[in-house]
């Protein structure tokens, strides 16, 4: 076609793509990836990483601020069958280095210009991942405008960027189940409020067990949704080749089942909440950290940056894997423990696999994209605390090997990426909301282990219209941080994937 220079020929990413993502505001190599999906594909970036560097160079970014960008394994494409070889597994990590001991993880140099920050502001938000942009969207909404979002590093950065994308209905807590069936009506809408499309692709969720005690738990579960209204049927294994038909369900137990679940792309949906926001007035401002927060007789009074201050009244904790460092800065001890959470992405597939998949006991999750590809994670015994983010081939064999245990057919399949993020694991499994006792005006949205992404819809309406209109809801009074000191308030969630 004449005048269409591409750019990324795997993913079809022309110059003007690239150039209309640095419209946009997306001015770094890692925001742009995201935007236009640029060296996601099977030649891994070598074809295309440079040519992008070179557009972003052109438009003022000096060189030395484009590379490097994250290296990702495997080096080249390799099958899943070749990975899921037998023997000793490999280290978490390739050195003595235990996370907790390691520097935070190097973030990527901020773009040239940066916009200035406001003397004062009525509610700074700190953290820019979909909590923190879905709230300051709903302040708004709401009639509370004058809001900043500060984010440490790019839109997508956190864990909102590197997850699996998955939304459902299916908890063991009924607070959790109704809140998740709000989100899933919230996500079907949001093209329409947002002007957005997020993917979304109600495939179901399918729970595989084969462990007695889990099928007790998927009983358990199941006759608590469907008396809550949501439609999960409990299956026997050879029915759930009916749903996959390339399931091995060999060691099976049984399945549970909600056609109401599903996916969706989690990237535009956190730009879809970012410029909601902006639109009514709200401020997002990136690769500004915060190093500090001011607090006067007991209530906060601003927060400080490494690039000022900014005077407020109210401050949010959406800092997720990094809250308890907020906490820290205001005198505030939480309990939520950073752990990392790998997941990878295969070559595309022709559709084969309607639900998200899921095995409980060894947290193996995967589900096909809307493009074809198979991604998924698995959780890690062993994995310590700290907020690390770089990838293992740990991981790789190991989830090479429970994926192709689970359907025996991928083995020929190559693996594309791999990468990893930071769950925010609480003890219960519940998040952390509302004001803490200790500083007034430092109210907090945190802790949501590896299921935030799906409750940010409905969790961040509540929490507009507690803020901004005095509405209560149940789940600031449940969630409380003051809960963990407190007797006989345990109702953990159990039902957590990974
Ligand atoms: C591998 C993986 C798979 C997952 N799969 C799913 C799934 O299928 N479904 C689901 O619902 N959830 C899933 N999750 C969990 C989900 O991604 C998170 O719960 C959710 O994204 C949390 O959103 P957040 O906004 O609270 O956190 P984040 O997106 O992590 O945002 C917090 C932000 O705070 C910023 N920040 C930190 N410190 C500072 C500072 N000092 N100053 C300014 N900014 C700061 C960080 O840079 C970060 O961008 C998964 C997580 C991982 C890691």
């Amino acid at each position: 076609m004449p005048g269409r220079e591409l750019v990324c020929t795997c993913e079809d990413v022309t110059r003007s793509d690239v150039e209309k993502a640095i419209q946009h505001g997306h001015t770094d190599m890692e925001s742009v990836k995201r935007y236009t999906g640029f060296g996601t594909g099977i030649c891994q970036g070598r074809g295309c990483m440079s040519q992008v560097a070179g557009l972003l160079h052109r438009q003022g970014a000096p060189a030395e601020r484009l590379f490097p960008t994250t290296p990702r394994s495997p080096l080249q494409p390799t099958e899943l069958g070749q990975l899921a070889v037998g023997g000793e597994l490999p280290p978490l990590f390739p050195g003595p280095q235990a996370p907790a001991t390691l520097p935070p993880p190097s973030m990527p140099p901020a773009p040239v210009a940066l916009e200035p920050l406001p003397e004062r502001a009525e509610v700074v938000i700190i953290g820019g991942g979909i909590m923190g942009l879905a709230t300051a969207y709903h302040l708004a909404k709401n009639g509370i405008t004058d809001v900043v979002v500060l984010e440490r590093a790019y839109i997508n950065s956190g864990a909102s960027g590197r997850n699996g994308g998955g939304i459902r209905e299916q908890w063991s807590t009924e607070q959790n189940v109704l809140l998740m069936n709000e989100s899933i009506r919230i996500c079907s809408e949001f093209a329409v409020e947002l002007g957005i499309n997020v993917w979304l692709r109600q495939g179901g969720y399918l729970f595989v067990t084969n462990k007695p005690e889990q099928m007790a738990a998927i009983e358990r579960n199941v006759a608590l949704q469907n008396r809550l209204g949501v439609p999960t049927r409990i299956l026997k294994p050879q029915e759930a080749t009916q749903i996959v038909p390339d399931l091995n369900t060999q060691d099976l137990l049984g399945a549970c089942y909600n056609p109401d679940d599903g996916t969706l792309f989690p990237w535009p949906f956190l730009w879809g909440y970012a410029n909601g926001a902006k639109a009514k007035g709200a401020k997002i401002i990136t690769f500004t950290a915060v190093t500090g927060i001011d607090i006067e007789a007991g209530r906060v009074t601003g927060v400080v940056t490494e690039r000022g201050r900014i005077k407020c009244n109210l401050i949010i904790n959406a800092a997720a894997a990094w809250a308890p460092e907020i906490g820290r800065l205001a005198g505030v001890t939480f309990p939520n423990k950073p752990e990392r959470h790998e997941i990878l992405v295969t070559e595309s597939l022709k559709p084969f696999l309607k639900p998200l998949v899921s095995e409980l006991g060894t947290g193996l999750y995967f589900s096909q994209s809307g493009r074809g590809e198979i991604v998924g994670g698995l959780g890690d015994p062993e994995e310590p605390e700290g907020v690390e983010m770089r990838s293992s081939l740990r991981f790789a064999v190991r989830m090479s090997r429970a994926l192709v245990n689970r359907i025996p057919r991928l083995a020929h399949v190559k693996v594309l990426r791999q990468w990893a993020g930071c769950y925010d694991r609480t003890p219960d499994g519940n998040p952390i909301l509302g004001y803490v006792d200790e500083v007034k005006g430092f109210f907090q949205v945190h802790g949501f282990v590896g299921h935030g992404f799906m409750m940010a819809p409905a969790v961040s309406k509540y929490v507009g219209l507690y803020l901004a209109k005095g509405q209560e809801h149940s789940i600031f009074k449940d969630n409380r941080a003051a809960r963990f000191k407190e007797a006989g308030t345990n109702r953990a969630e159990t039902l957590i994937i990974g």
